[in-house]
């Protein structure tokens, strides 16, 4: 028995995440033709995504990663977000596009677009691997989105469940057994 089956059942298999991935780098290598792109991630969640989607863009692509942290009221995130870890590069005159793992509220993903536009990109586009509709709070525009998903709380392919199961290749639904 695999360490994880106990707790997870697979919600969207690891062969069905790829084709994902390879269709959103697919289209993506289309929309930025002629030009050179910067995928920034969202520590630590999106960095299988961004791994793979940086993989199969056929374009120069230049990586760079943030890290943020919501301050939470209780459970629920307030929406203010701390930068723990900023890009290493000047992001002015890039085309970026922000890879998140999944937008739930999208209070990060409001706050992130906020700050990196104020650093006078050429473009800001979103690509997101699953979206969670029912608990958005504000409406942020997913250009590259892999799956919506319903309500529920997803580990795996970078998600984590206390720092577990980010290593998981498929996107899985904790259980209640
Ligand atoms: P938002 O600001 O959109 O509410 O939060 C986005 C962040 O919350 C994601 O980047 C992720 O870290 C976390 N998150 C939201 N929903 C889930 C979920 O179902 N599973 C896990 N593991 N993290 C989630």
């Amino acid at each position: 028995m695999a360490f994880y089956e106990r707790d997870v059942d697979v919600m969207i298999s690891a062969d069905a995440v790829q084709a994902k991935v390879r269709e959103l780098a697919a289209q993506i290598t289309k929309d930025y033709a002629g030009k050179d792109v910067t995928l920034i991630g969202v520590m630590k969640g999106s960095v299988f995504f961004l791994v793979d989607l940086a993989k199969a863009v056929d374009l120069p692509v230049t990586i760079e990663l943030m890290g943020v942290s919501s301050y939470h009221g209780g459970t629920e995130t307030t929406g203010e977000v701390r930068i723990t870890h900023d890009v290493s590069k000047p992001l002015h005159g890039r085309h970026l596009i922000l890879v998140e793992d999944i937008v739930d509220t999208g209070l990060t993903m409001q706050f992130l677009l906020e700050n990196l536009g104020a650093r006078h990109p050429a473009s800001i586009k979103v690509a997101a691997l699953l979206e969670k509709p029912a608990r958005a709070k504000v409406k942020i525009p997913i250009d590259y989105k892999g799956f919506v998903i319903e309500d529920k709380f997803v580990v795996g392919y970078g998600l984590d469940y206390g720092e577990k199961y980010r290593n998981l290749p498929f996107i899985g639904v904790m259980n209640a057994g």
